[in-house]
């Protein structure tokens, strides 16, 4: 059963709300900067827990030094660490991004493997971070539940689910196929700057009228928000028995 009861979404209704959404961002990507397959791997395990914003100040300095598997290593973990101490975790993470480093040498020629199970083998990589490799460099039809992905998925009825997986699975059944290389990235992108988590702009939401929400504002999020308005429509949807368990990151 599913964790929240709404009327599903007709095949016409899941269409029209991704051709809404690519008519609103016809050319939807990453506001991770990368150069190649290898920094974008390595920006992000860097964003886990972190801001795109963040991470790319940090990058910028690191990818300018070392956007090879090989520079990372000669830059050792020192240096790493030196160029990402402004981001959380920056220890673990440069210790797996030298680790991964050595491991893409060792098994893989020093290239980013465009397959999942030789990813999620590599330090500090698991099954979201594979997902954006796989969608982001190789254009796959994958699909990386973050906090964005699954706060939309749920509160929008589309793909509801009580875990990242469960949301992954649903949405790779919603989505018809010609909208699904790029579903990954239009459902951040409204989830962080439209459908937010405390106070969703539903007034300016292009799928406002196919959303199972219940709680849609009804004016702008910035007047609810510095007048301090009730936060009814900001809440999760509460699903029977126990609440989803959004990812982390
Ligand atoms: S109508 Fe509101 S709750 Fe529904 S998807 Fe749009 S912004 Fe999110």
């Amino acid at each position: 059963m599913p964790p929240v009861s709404r009327k599903p979404f007709t095949r016409a209704e899941r269409t029209a709300f991704f051709e809404r959404l690519a008519a609103h961002t016809p050319h939807p990507a990453t506001e991770l900067a990368y150069t190649n397959p290898y920094t974008l791997l390595v920006a992000v395990v860097l964003s886990a827990q972190a801001t795109d914003k963040g991470v790319n100040k940090a990058s910028a300095g690191l990818f300018a030094r070392a956007d090879t598997p090989a520079k990372m290593l000669a830059l050792g973990e020192a240096g790493v660490t030196e160029h990402i101490k402004t981001i959380g975790l920056f220890r673990a993470k440069a210790r797996n991004v030298i680790a991964l480093s050595a491991q893409l040498i060792e098994r893989h020629g020093g290239e980013v493997p465009a397959d999942r199970e030789a990813l999620e083998a590599l330090p500090g990589v698991g099954r979201k971070t594979a997902n954006v490799v796989l969608n982001t460099a190789f254009g796959l039809p994958t699909i990386a539940v973050d906090t964005h992905i699954f706060r939309v998925a749920n509160r929008t009825g589309l793909a509801p689910g009580r875990t990242p997986r469960a949301v992954e699975d649903g949405l790779l059944a919603a989505v018809p196929g010609p909208f699904l290389k790029d579903a990954h990235h239009w459902l951040i992108l409204h989830g962080r700057y439209v459908c937010k988590a405390r106070a969703p702009d539903c007034p300016a939401c292009v799928v406002r009228d196919l959303c199972r929400f219940p709680d849609k504002t009804d004016r702008p999020a910035e007047a609810a928000v510095t007048t301090r308005a009730p936060t009814a429509a900001a809440r999760a949807p509460r699903p029977r028995g126990r609440r989803p368990s959004p990812p982390r990151g």
